[in-house]
């Protein structure tokens, strides 16, 4: 396969007069002849789809796994992010916007050619614990990250989805074997919201993060806390519920700060009263494991057993690690996560 050839998608299907529907993400896009999805990284030509995006790197780094942010998992390795210009969202507040947004503003994408053998050869000589495919949407660059996937796999490395949640069970039951986490923006818990500042539906996120913890992805989630936009209590109440009894009470749950960005730079930062109110609200609904981030503070794992510190962090960096297989040390409760071998 050549870099940056034009490659023929996945997941799509012939419609009449040479359209096509596009099967990747819940948008479900129908395409004329010509015509671009809502991501603007996937052409019809001449009946066929086509990914614009395979073997386009726009943006490559080593990064803590905390980043991600992925908090029992393999904690204190190093993960090897890539992205693609493009998304299949339209968030207000991107803070990738210059490259996510890329093709849908200014009609034209931007980066280097990098095979699959190329990413991994560069996690390997990193000695990255996993390959995160992460800063734009993972799910619009589905082929090109499943291609790398596969040879992670096979050379003892992870494969990690920073993601907005959007894709269909059909991506991600071509993906698992391959996808071993994901941490998902729960950007809202109103489809309003997901509606008018996003551009979606909420819905398909919900259905998604189920069959991902069905499939046996490890999966945390993340909530970036807006003032004004979703912060009311009864909102946070409804998304934590959701995540302690539809995903489980050990599924960890980030609660970042906000900072004025993008098209949302009216808005005021989140205050930490206002974090630390969410957080309450999420261990009151049962979740073990809630985290603040964005913060300077430190963001430490706790044993749910008998209260012991287990994981001390300092910003993105491990300061100790006291679980063993999996268990705390002090009373022997397992401890969520992956902390072993791929
Ligand atoms: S990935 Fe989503 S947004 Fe892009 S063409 Fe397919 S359905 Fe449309």
């Amino acid at each position: 396969m050549t870099a940056m050839a034009r490659v023929e998608a996945q997941l799509y299907e012939p419609m009449e007069r040479g359209r096509v529907r596009c099967n990747l993400c819940a948008h479900h896009c129908s395409i004329p002849v010509g015509g671009l999805g809502a991501c603007h990284v996937r052409e019809n030509a001449g009946g066929k789809l086509y990914t614009l995006v395979y073997g386009y790197v726009i943006s490559e780094a080593v990064d803590p796994v905390e980043k991600k942010p992925l908090f029992h998992f393999y904690p204190g390795s190093t993960a090897y992010s890539i992205a693609t210009p493009g998304c299949n969202f339209r968030c207000r507040w991107c803070q990738n916007h210059s490259i996510s947004q890329l093709p849908r503003e200014s009609g034209r994408l931007a980066g280097y050619a990098a095979e699959p053998e190329d990413i991994v050869a560069g996690a390997r000589s990193r000695h990255s614990r996993s390959i995160a495919y992460t800063y734009t949407e993972p799910t619009v660059f589905f082929e090109y990250a499943a291609a790398i996937a596969r040879l992670a796999h096979a050379a003892g490395i992870a494969n990690i989805f920073v993601t907005n949640g959007y894709m269909t069970t059909d991506a991600l039951a071509a993906l698992h074997p391959y996808l071993d986490a994901a941490t998902v923006d729960l950007k809202a818990f109103r489809e309003t919201t997901y509606h008018r500042y996003v551009g979606a539906r909420l819905q398909p996120v919900l259905d998604a993060m189920k069959e991902m913890k069905r499939l046996g992805v490890w999966l945390e989630v993340t909530t970036l806390i807006i003032p004004g936009l979703n912060d009311d209590p009864a909102e946070l109440r409804d998304a934590a519920a959701f995540v302690a009894h539809e995903l489980g009470p050990d599924t960890p749950w980030h609660l970042s700060r906000f900072f004025p960005m993008y098209q949302m730079n009216d808005y005021p930062p989140t205050p930490a009263a206002t974090l630390n109110r969410a957080r309450d609200i999420g261990l009151a609904e049962g979740l073990r494991y809630v985290y603040i981030g964005n913060v300077a503070d430190e963001a430490n794992t706790s044993c749910p057993g008998c209260g012991r510190l287990l994981i001390r962090r300092r910003g993105y960096s491990i300061a100790a690690n006291r679980v063993r297989a999996g268990k705390c040390p002090d009373c022997g409760a397992a401890i969520a996560g992956v902390w072993g071998d791929v």
